[in-house]
């Protein structure tokens, strides 16, 4: 359920009523707003029924959150949250972009798109260490070695660093380089995964399972935010149906369907969610007019060279033309790139 304080009520008040949630055996998850406090309480709501918390005078209201999420939800928090990644906020005016390689594979390489997402004016550089491949004979990431190159990127351009986290043994390596900690479509329900990028303390990247439902994303979520995590950026990715003309197909209406159930940044994958360089730019910026908070696509200089997704990278020249694109449609969106 959701208590509401009445505005401007004090730390002290505001203890009282943790307490309270806490002594019946409940978690308490506190929002502050600019006016309101709200706190959730988290757990079997009817040992609460004893003692109910509209006693308390400074309680304006309580509340039961209908969906089976609940700190995801929008109900218990009505603003818009927004993520910053070591400086870059996610879910606010300006449209993120996040790009680079699909993985990493080597310390030129990585460099070259770096430059290029940099120059491009990219916000962040995104490029898989530890890769989740279909085949066990294909490449897998070159790990710790990739970690680095990826430090070596950040050191250069300044970009914050986006990569994937698969098993919570590689967790330390991972969060000594990364500012936005990945969870790939495969393991969004990875229940032991989402607890420990919940227990930490680096914003996280959630991207849709391939056959989840909106539902199961959001509650995905609240496994990482019931842990205590609150930096939570929700990525659709394209999720398999019939259709084989596309990788996958990019469902762009959840995109306003999670902004009205969740306050939640989202962004969109367009590489992944199509499969098809020439598909990569219309659905980036379909995504940006549904509302999505910014973009992830993959780009490689020499696609026929890539050792994973060289058929969806797009090359620089087209991500440089999409970013001035962006930047148009941004501008008349009312928002910044
Ligand atoms: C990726 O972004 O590198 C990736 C593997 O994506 P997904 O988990 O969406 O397939
Ligand atoms: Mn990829």
């Amino acid at each position: 359920m959701i208590i509401v304080l009445k505005p401007h009520a004090t730390d002290a008040e505001i203890s009282q009523v943790i307490k309270r949630i806490e002594s019946v055996g409940l978690m308490a998850h506190v929002s502050k707003g600019t006016e309101r406090t709200i706190i959730g309480a988290i757990g079997d709501e009817r040992a609460l029924q004893e003692a109910p918390l509209e006693a308390f005078p400074f309680v304006e209201k309580v509340l039961p959150v209908l969906q089976p999420y609940k700190l995801a939800s929008r109900e218990f928090k009505p603003e818009g949250s927004t993520i910053n990644v070591d400086g870059v906020l996610v879910g606010g005016q300006r449209v993120v972009v996040m790009a680079g390689p699909c993985a990493v594979e080597g310390r030129e390489r990585l460099l070259e798109v770096a430059r290029c997402v940099r120059a491009a004016n990219g916000h962040m550089l995104r490029g898989g260490a530890y890769k989740p491949r279909t085949s066990p004979y294909t490449f897998q990431g070159l790990g710790e070695e990739g970690l680095k190159y990826l430090a070596e990127a950040k050191r250069e351009t300044g970009l914050p660093i986006v990569t994937e986290l698969m098993d919570p043994r590689e967790a330390a390596a991972v969060y000594e380089h990364a500012d936005l900690i990945q969870i790939g479509a495969r393991n969004m329900q990875n229940f032991k995964l989402l607890k420990e990028v919940g227990c930490r303390r680096k914003p996280v990247l959630l991207k849709r399972g391939m056959s989840s439902t909106l539902k199961e994303l959001l509650l995905a979520a609240e496994y990482i935010m019931s842990e205590g995590n609150y930096q939570v950026i929700l990525c659709e990715r394209g999720i398999r149906t019939f259709e084989d003309a596309t990788r996958n197909t990019l469902d762009l209406s959840v995109v306003p369907l999670i902004k009205r159930l969740s306050h939640l940044p989202v962004i969109v994958d367009p590489s992944h969610g199509t499969g098809k360089r020439e598909l990569v730019a219309p659905m980036a910026l379909a995504a940006v007019a549904a509302g999505a908070d910014g973009i992830m696509v993959e780009v490689h200089p020499r696609p026929e060279e890539a050792l994973s997704d060289g058929p969806q990278a797009l090359l620089p020249a087209a991500f440089t033309q999409l970013m001035g694109d962006l930047d148009r449609l941004a501008a008349a969106l009312g928002r910044t790139l």
